[in-house]
C-alpha cells in the first residue's frame, strides 16, 4: 500500500520517531507548527477518523492516552492541543489516521 505513515510505522521512511510499541508511534511532524509538534498514529492502517470500527475502539483511547502521557513526558503540563483533522473539509491531508500533538505555545480559538 502506498501510504507514507505506514512507511514511516514499518521503518521504511525515516522519522524522528518519540515513541513505539506494538499498536502505536509517536514522531516529531516535519513541518511543525508549533514548538513542540508531533504525531501519535496506529500502525495499523485506518485511514481516516470515519473509518474506526467497534473493533478499534481501544487502539484510538491508546492514541489518546499516549499522546497526553508523551506532551507531559515533553514539558506541556501546563496545556497543549490535540487535533485530527478528518477528510479534505477537516484539512486531512495524509490518510492515515494521526492525531496531532501541539504544545510550548499558547493556542488561539477558533482555529483555521
Ligand atoms: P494532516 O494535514 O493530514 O492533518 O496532517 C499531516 C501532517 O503530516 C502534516 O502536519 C505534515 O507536515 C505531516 N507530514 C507529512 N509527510 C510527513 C513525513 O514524511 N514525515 C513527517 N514526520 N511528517 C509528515
Ligand atoms: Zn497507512
Amino acid at each position: 500500500m502506498d501510504c507514507i505513515f505506514c512507511k514511516i510505522a514499518s521503518g521504511a521512511i525515516p522519522s524522528k520517531k518519540i515513541y513505539e510499541d506494538d499498536k502505536v508511534i509517536a514522531f516529531h511532524d516535519l513541518a511543525p507548527q508549533a514548538p513542540l509538534h508531533f504525531l501519535v498514529i496506529p500502525k495499523k492502517h485506518i485511514a481516516t477518523l470515519n473509518d474506526l470500527t467497534e473493533e478499534d475502539r481501544l487502539l484510538a483511547g491508546h492514541i489518546l492516552f499516549t499522546a497526553q502521557r508523551l506532551a507531559k513526558e515533553l514539558g506541556c503540563e501546563q496545556g497543549f492541543r490535540v487535533v485530527m483533522n478528518c477528510n479534505e473539509l477537516g484539512g486531512q491531508t495524509v490518510y492515515h489516521i494521526h492525531l496531532h500533538v501541539l504544545g510550548q505555545r499558547s493556542m488561539s480559538w477558533p482555529p483555521g
